[in-house]
């Protein structure tokens, strides 16, 4: 990557985050660099203060201005405190809100259920077990989670981790080294560009391809064809900021035609799209062709942890391999058992993942028809692009501190320049007047700003 001179104000920043976190165009992807962006901003240059040569890796502390430049201009919407985010409506900083920036996509936080399954676990297990699965961390609540999760997707095994991020740095680090290339679309989750980092570590390759096309994984997976090298493909079930859904029967079959695996990320897909929320595999058809999925407690299971499924001897191979799962502590009691009672709960409410579709469909309905451009979502995560930094800051803010709707904005630290957006996600428990509430205020900003 480009050093820039002069420090890292807001825009220079974003730009950077962009490239080494997260890239979300839908352009095809040249074979990627064969070191990590990030590393760049340790190279020698850097170093040169002067006639100096610093070697004080503060240096890019003291350069980082981006925060606190937000901040003096009212703009910094992040590490806010929340005294409550229980639902459709939530308290932050003091302030009362209609909630359109949560994870909670099926209302399960606050369930009787779940809270009860989590008090029983922290009353007759403690609050941590201080150790990692592997040696002295694991409760025969992990192993029962495993074996619902690995029957409720109809596969033969699966592993439960402490959260999802490290899922995604497991089956990278774990499978992947010389002679194997990771392909992923261009748009997925920082942790899996992270795993990959890891598995380059170790020899193996990451080449990026075209945002949900089939046409452009077919010709990277073609180019391997001359070599021997083993291939993984990585992609997002639900992309997170836009709330599209993968084009996985596309996917899919290129994959099969080149022989290569599959895992599917479905950390936004569970409860948000399939049959009974099964996901992102099931809403193709395809529950028992995909090679992994894996997935997070931290969204419609309403607790903290992440989980992977597929083929026994691949999970268990994975469980003595990735050092993600192998030496981080395990996911504390109360938090499996608020994972299993919301799956549970899941099941049994249907009406929680057929009101989310409602939701989603009503506000995009809506969105769109105001003039918003909110881009090929079909999921209960609805962007509102507004495609500059600093309008986006501004419209997050005002809908915020004006009209008390909290949203998530999305600027050049998550998604490439020129892609910022309000991202907006619904659950469950929405009731019609919040919608409504929302889409007023929406209405009033989106005028003032220019976006409708
Ligand atoms: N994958 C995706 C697509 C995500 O959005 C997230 C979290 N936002 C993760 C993985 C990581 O999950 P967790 O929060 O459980 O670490």
């Amino acid at each position: 990557m480009r050093r820039r001179e002069g420090g890292s104000s807001l825009s220079e920043l974003s730009e950077e985050w962009a490239t080494s976190a997260r890239v979300s165009t839908a352009s095809p992807a040249p074979v990627a660099r064969p070191c990590p962006p990030r590393l760049a901003l340790a190279s020698n240059d850097r170093r040169q203060k002067g006639d100096r040569l610093s070697r004080d890796v503060w240096d890019k502390v003291r350069e980082f201005r981006a925060a606190d430049e937000a901040r003096a201009q009212g703009l910094y919407p992040y590490f806010r405190a929340f005294e409550r985010n229980d639902g459709p409506e939530a308290v932050v900083d003091g302030r009362q809100v209609i909630m359109f920036g949560s994870n909670n996509y099926l209302g399960l936080t606050t369930h009787p259920k779940v809270r009860e399954a989590a008090s029983d676990a922290i009353r007759s297990l403690g609050t941590s077990m201080t150790g990692s699965r592997f040696v002295n961390g694991t409760t025969q609540l992990h192993h029962d989670l495993e074996e619902r999760l690995a029957d409720f997707y109809g596969r033969e095994a699966a592993l439960v981790f402490t959260t999802g991020y490290q899922v995604n740095l497991a089956v990278c680090s774990a499978l992947l080294r010389d002679g194997d290339v990771a392909l992923i679309d261009r748009g997925v989750h920082a942790s899996t560009y992270d795993g990959v980092r890891l598995a380059m570590a170790h020899g193996a390759r990451m080449v990026r391809f075209g945002h949900n096309s089939a046409e452009s994984l077919d010709m990277h997976l073609s180019r391997l064809e001359e070599g021997d090298e083993g291939a993984l493909v990585i992609i997002d079930g639900v992309f997170s900021a836009e709330g599209e859904i993968a084009k996985l029967d596309e996917l899919l079959s290129i994959v099969r035609q080149h022989g290569a695996r599959i895992m599917v990320d479905d950390a936004h897909g569970l409860g948000m799209v399939g049959p009974a929320g099964k996901g992102t595999a099931h809403h193709h058809g395809l529950g028992a062709e995909v090679d992994l999925i894996g997935g997070t407690f931290s969204k419609s299971l309403a607790s903290v942890g992440g989980y992977l499924v597929g083929e026994r001897a691949v999970i268990d191979y994975i469980r003595h391999h990735a050092a993600s799962f192998m030496f981080a502590a395990s996911g504390a009691p109360s938090t499996v058992a608020a994972a299993m009672a919301a799956l549970e709960v899941m099941q049994e409410e249907g009406w929680r993942v057929d009101s989310l579709r409602e939701n989603a469909d009503y506000m995009i309905r809506e969105l769109v028809s105001l003039g918003f451009e909110v881009g090929p979502t079909q999921t209960a995560i609805v962007p509102i692009y507004i495609r500059d930094d600093a309008r986006t800051l501004a419209v997050w803010r005002e809908l915020f501190e004006e009209h008390a709707i909290y949203t998530n904005p999305f600027v050049s630290f998550s998604v490439s320049p020129g892609h910022s957006l309000i991202r907006t996600s619904y659950m469950a428990t929405h009731e019609r007047a919040h919608l409504d509430r929302g889409l007023e205020a929406l209405a009033i900003v989106g005028k003032k700003y220019g976006l409708i």
